[in-house]
């Protein structure tokens, strides 16, 4: 989880840095990462994974495509001028790519939204899926997940000139946005039910709907909202008090073991050899947030075919709920 108050000041120190860099205060890179500073991520040659069917599709076609978001700063990014997708869960993918035996530039990325990822990891639209995506014991009916390799928590966006809201208590009787299909958007609608709840399919919709007066709060991961709010911080904060666990893992079709393995195996040895900390520095890093330990792998055990119902630990978000 990400500790907010370190945040604020790092980011109140990037913002003074950056200040003269951008010319304005208060406005950090907004095309997403500098390409330059990305880690290069080797390509494990000879590779081979007889045992995942999802690979070995992958390697006959010769890329893998790979579903992520298109609209949360610093993690999933897509330029809407050259169509390239940047940020902290974008790199995550890269790097499983190199790690799977191919080239991080073949990828070809999808946008999924949150209420969409099952499915598409279900009819084989795309191979896996990395995109501040919860691991909880629900979604490991549907799919499987590697990880996890990042721990966010929700938290409550507002706008500077909110002081009634501190957090998921004071919501009573105010609007608030969050996306279908996300454990955020489940936990309001059972545990804050006075709350006036409002869905779209993405975030930044709500921001903007945050913006123009038309909600009083946007509720989701930390790391997403410091994302929205290092790009608008005279406009927007984060109240900075997380109340929930969000494990980040990354989707796979599920009963593919041998894949799921084959990334966690993956994660761990870039965590160990510097690669994570440099793609976090590179990307969610430039939120103002400095790299946290990442959380322990759970490799939890293949069932039988991966296909029965009893399911292992959900990585702590029992809360979860959503699909
Ligand atoms: N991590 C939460 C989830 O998986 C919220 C972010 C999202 O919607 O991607 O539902």
């Amino acid at each position: 989880m990400i500790r907010t108050r370190s945040v604020c000041l790092a980011l109140a120190l990037l913002v003074a840095s950056a200040a003269a860099a951008c010319g304005k205060v208060g406005s950090p890179p907004t095309k997403g990462p500098a390409t330059d500073r990305l880690p290069h991520y080797q390509v494990a040659q000879g590779f081979r994974l007889p045992g995942s069917p999802t690979w070995e599709r992958a390697r006959k076609r010769g890329y893998f495509v790979v579903g992520a978001k298109e609209d949360q700063p610093y993690l999933g990014e897509k330029d809407p001028a050259t169509g390239v997708y940047s940020g902290f869960d974008i790199e995550i993918a890269r790097m499983m790519s190199a790690s799977l035996g191919l080239s991080p530039k073949t990828i070809r990325f999808l946008t999924i939204a949150s209420a969409n990822r099952e499915t598409a990891l279900q009819n084989g639209q795309i191979d896996y899926y990395a995109g501040t995506y919860t691991i909880n014991a629900l979604r490991k009916k549907l799919v499987g997940f590697a990880g996890p390799y990042f721990m966010a928590g929700q938290d409550l966006l507002v706008r500077q000139d909110e002081h009634g809201i501190d957090g998921p208590r004071d919501l009573d009787g105010k609007r608030v946005c969050s996306v279908a299909g996300s454990t955020p958007y489940q936990r309001i609608k059972k545990e804050y039910p006075k709350a006036v709840l409002v869905a779209y399919d993405t975030y930044s919709v709500c921001v903007d709907n945050l913006l123009t007066y038309q909600v009083d709060a946007v509720t989701t991961d930390d790391a997403i909202l410091i994302g929205f709010a290092a790009k608008a911080p005279k406009e927007l904060r984060v109240v900075g008090r997380p109340f929930s666990k969000e494990p980040y893992g990354i989707g796979v079709p599920r009963g593919d073991n041998a894949l799921r393995f084959a990334l966690d195996d993956a994660l761990e040895a870039r965590i160990k050899d510097g690669d994570w900390k440099k793609a976090f520095e590179a990307t969610l890093g430039l939120s103002g947030v400095p790299a946290p330990t990442p959380p322990a792998i759970d490799r939890y055990p293949a069932k039988g075919d991966g296909f029965t119902n009893s399911e292992g630990s959900s990585g702590g978000n029992s809360a979860g709920g959503g699909s």
